[in-house]
């Protein structure tokens, strides 16, 4: 675990410092709380006592709850390690003589990246989105001296210095050095298989189906706790397993193509396989290889996808017989005329590889 600290732009400064009066509203309440219950019981606070307390305040004062919970974690961590009893008040009057600088802790479940992109000539800019309270979210720019892109982000706090800069501390987990293969490789995204490459790789990210009925029981007995559980195996397996996916990938290969599933008609709610896609994870995925790609300097190309499941990657002629659209779904397999059997996705997928291939060949971008 390696932390960061970035530099904010200043035109943040005065939204910070409103949700940071909220951070001191809670740290006072929670710093009061705890010390009149040791004057009552003896005893200290824990965090998860105090979470108890804090439950559902969020919503009131602009907080995620994970912000809350973090406040009362980090209280009490503190004044275990000072071994005290009660800790400063903190004041959000910027007059005061022993003012608070601003702070306010975010987990991770809270912080999530957009994106990393060159401002300058050496310089990245990164913009990270970070949750408030009822799904309001806070997007913040910062100077970013590290690519971002190349890490896990794992904790985030905003905080301000004594004369009025906002820094963000991110805690990141490390990420190995990624080196290229040699190979090329196209890859069709799918809903049987999240992904299916030229090679025949298959990447199988539902988890949703095996989890159904752990879930259902979790969901009709109220066990709230269990339900989260759940929710967050099911998220952190298949996050791994497009991980494993992607890195294999880069290991591997020098050029990476992607069908670009934007073509793909099945994304609607009419369609009602707007889970399956959510399942599939098609957005991670993407997201995944193109940082890998260019930490390792590999090559990665999104280009359309339209025809590549009906056209033969053999003898590239589109036949009467060949899948199409949503209706040829259910076809896996199927013979062309010019006597290749074709496996539907692995099909697609060098198709994709070939049209890359042309682009590139033709020098003119994708899409
Ligand atoms: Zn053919």
């Amino acid at each position: 675990m390696k932390t960061f600290k970035l530099r904010l732009k200043d035109k943040h400064a005065k939204q910070l410092t409103a949700i940071s009066s909220s951070v001191n509203f809670v740290w006072n309440y929670v710093n009061e709380l705890s010390f009149k219950h040791l004057r009552r019981t003896g005893k200290f606070f824990s965090a998860y006592d105090l979470a108890e307390y804090t439950k559902g305040s969020g919503e009131y004062l602009g907080l995620h709850s994970q912000t809350i919970q973090a406040i009362g974690e980090i209280h009490a961590k503190s004044r275990k390690q000072f071994k005290k009893a009660k800790l400063r008040w903190r004041t959000n009057n910027p007059k005061s003589r022993r003012k608070s600088l601003g702070w306010i802790p975010f987990k991770k479940s809270a912080i999530k990246h957009l994106a990393t992109r060159q401002s300058g000539k050496k310089a990245l800019k990164s913009t990270i989105q970070l949750s408030l309270a009822n799904h309001q979210k806070l997007i913040i720019e910062l100077f970013d001296s590290y690519n971002l892109a190349l890490y896990d982000l794992n904790t985030l706090k905003l905080v301000q210095d004594a004369r009025g800069r906002w820094y963000a501390c991110i805690t990141v987990k490390n990420y190995p050095k990624l080196e290229h293969g040699t190979g090329q490789v196209g890859i069709d995204l799918g809903l049987k298989a999240a992904a299916t490459t030229s090679n025949g790789d298959v990447l199988t990210t539902k988890q949703t189906q095996k989890w159904a009925k752990k879930l259902a029981t979790a969901q009709r007995t109220k066990n709230k706790e269990r339900v989260r559980t759940i929710h967050a195996k099911i998220k952190n397996t298949r996050k791994d397993l497009i991980n494993k996916f992607t890195t294999k990938m880069v290991k591997e290969n020098a050029l990476i193509i992607v069908g670009d599933v934007k073509s793909k008609s099945f994304t609607s709610k009419k369609t009602n396989l707007a889970k399956s896609t959510y399942d599939a994870g098609w957005f991670e995925l993407k997201r995944q290889l193109d940082y890998k790609c260019k930490h390792a300097g590999c090559r990665f190309e999104i280009v359309n996808e339209s025809y590549t499941t009906q056209t033969c990657s053999s003898c590239r002629q589109i036949i009467d017989s060949s899948p199409k659209g949503r209706t040829g779904l259910r076809i896996r397999e199927w013979t062309c005329e010019c006597g290749v059997t074709q496996h539907r996705d692995i099909n697609a997928a060098r198709n994709i590889l070939a049209v890359g291939l042309d682009r590139l060949a033709e020098g003119i971008p994708s899409l």
